[in-house]
């Protein structure tokens, strides 16, 4: 059967936060359909993942350990994929942390912080990817991954600062969207629900009532796979979507339709 995501074949993708949990699952989709990819990653443990990656798939793959707050590491990353793998036209930005504090307790500090990574550092490396696009006359995708979050009020945990962060995210994309099209970058975002990673990991362990309440909220009974998102990630990064622009697709099981 035709792989109707094909035109990934090919192509250079970067996904921040590629080093494990959901952006890990968009690279193997990504390199699984013959895009080489490049890892953004914090931990330094991403240079494995980028092993890992090419072993599995036969792909080319990069890993590059920065921290995506950081301007000129951003820009020396990105110029480090050019130069290593060619020109990427696939971005997908899944780098994020949790705040999970009480709107009393949430410090500027805090906020602040939850903001750089999830807001700035998106911003950061779809600017230092688009750029590039632009300097080579190539078109691409971003897909951004934002959350529910973002649109919603999640219970029973407090998350003030990582809401806020998340509509920030899918407002950012739009914009985005708008300013970007017009030379061949197209941007959409993927918002998930509850999925199975390190970041929802501790919660699953020890607060069976907590994620008993997260699943009596999931139409479909249960949280996500890290592969649930990823496949819509390859959708909206292929060229099969090439007429959607700036819009959010949800992957939820279900969540916000209740
Ligand atoms: P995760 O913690 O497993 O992975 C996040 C990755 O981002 C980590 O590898 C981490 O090192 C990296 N990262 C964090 N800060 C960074 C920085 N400053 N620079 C570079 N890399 C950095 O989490 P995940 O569940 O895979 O989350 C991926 C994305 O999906 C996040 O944006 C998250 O907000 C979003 N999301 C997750 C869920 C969920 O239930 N897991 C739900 C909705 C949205």
């Amino acid at each position: 059967m035709e792989d109707f995501l094909g035109d990934l074949a090919g192509r250079v993708a970067i996904v921040t936060g590629g080093g494990r949990g959901i952006g890990f699952a968009c690279a193997q989709r990504l390199a699984r359909s013959g895009a080489s990819v490049a890892l953004l990653d914090l931990r330094p443990e991403v240079a494995d993942a980028a092993a890992r990656l090419a072993t599995e798939h036969g792909v080319a793959a990069l890993g590059v350990a920065v921290d995506i707050t950081d301007p000129d590491a951003v820009t020396a990353a990105v110029a480090e994929v050019s130069a290593t793998l060619g020109v990427a036209t696939v971005l997908v930005t899944a780098a994020g942390i949790p705040g999970n504090d009480d709107a009393f307790d949430v410090t500027r500090e805090r906020l602040e912080q939850v903001m750089a990574v999830n807001v700035t550092g998106t911003l950061l490396v779809a600017q230092a990817f688009a750029r590039t696009c632009r300097d080579a006359g190539r078109g691409g995708s971003v897909v951004v991954v934002g959350s529910i979050s973002g649109r919603i009020v999640n219970v029973p945990q407090r998350q003030s600062a990582y809401n806020a962060s998340k509509a920030a995210v899918e407002s950012l994309m739009r914009s985005l969207a708008l300013e970007w099209i017009g030379f061949g970058v197209r941007v959409n975002a993927v918002s998930p629900g509850y999925v199975r990673t390190e970041m929802t990991r501790w919660d699953v362990e020890n607060l069976p009532d907590r994620v008993a309440e997260w699943r009596s909220r999931i139409p479909a009974g249960d949280l996500g796979r890290p592969e649930d998102v990823a496949n819509a990630v390859a959708f909206l990064a292929s060229s099969a979507s090439s007429y959607v622009v700036g819009q959010t697709l949800v992957v939820d099981g279900g969540y916000t339709i209740l």
